[in-house]
């Protein structure tokens, strides 16, 4: 058997990174653009993160259907992905999620905003994507092209867009970039959260959001470091 691409193996440790810093659970995904195939990305079939391997990651056209004829489920919400792949050329890595820490702000509707040095990364405004504008009452999952689509307008050009009652899809310039943003953001919803509690909050001044928002590689690099480690 041949060994798997170097991708493949990025994109299998940033499943279990993500599953193991509480961003995924049984559900959400993470996926990369195929670097030899801009029109391609790469994204496991319909499995928890935590247990995925190499084996289980296969190839999606930017219409979100495998490129072989798939032997096994596929993700329901995969179509989140392609579309956004199709909108945001910059994007080269996606994680879908509905962490615990993001949920009250998805259900409360009250915007997160970045409240520390690293909460910068997901930009100083996170857009909230209501299904319902766009296609009424549905079972909340995003299940086809057409609100995989209306999510990736909502995103915009942000990096992290909100969804009501759902949870949140985040976008990155390459895996390190995108599970750094993934955590951190997590993370700044945690503090905001308990913040609120001590009282009114004021989040970081757009001057400081552009500033701190630019994270040396080096640093996610470290993160990258520990948090694979904890999980090889
Ligand atoms: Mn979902």
């Amino acid at each position: 058997m041949t060994e798997p691409r170097t991708v493949v193996q990025q994109l299998v440790t940033a499943n279990l990174i993500l599953a193991n810093e509480g961003v995924l659970d049984a559900f959400g995904h993470v996926s990369v653009r195929d670097p030899d195939q801009p029109n391609q990305f790469l994204l496991s079939t319909s499995k928890a993160p935590e247990l995925v391997v190499a084996q289980d990651i296969i190839s999606y056209g930017l219409d979100s259907e495998p490129v072989a004829p798939p032997t096994a489920a596929l993700y329901a919400e995969r179509y989140i992905h392609g579309e956004i792949y199709r909108a945001r050329p910059d994007v080269l890595a996606i994680c879908h999620h509905h962490s615990p820490a993001v949920l009250p702000f998805c259900v409360a509707g009250k915007p997160l905003v970045p409240v520390y040095q690293h909460g910068a990364m997901m930009g100083a405004h996170v857009p909230l994507w209501d299904s319902r504008d766009d296609f009424g009452d549905t079972n909340l999952l995003v299940v086809n092209s057409e609100q995989g689509a209306s999510l990736a307008r909502s995103l915009g050009d942000a990096k992290m867009v909100l969804m009501r009652h759902h949870g949140a899809t985040v976008v990155g310039a390459d895996l390190q970039e995108l599970v750094f943003r993934a955590v951190t953001a997590c993370k700044n919803a945690e503090f905001l959260y308990r913040a609120l509690a001590l009282g009114a909050v004021e989040g970081l001044t757009a001057g400081e959001v552009e500033k701190a928002a630019r994270v040396p590689p080096m640093a996610m690099a470290r993160a990258w470091q520990l948090w694979a480690g904890r999980v090889a």
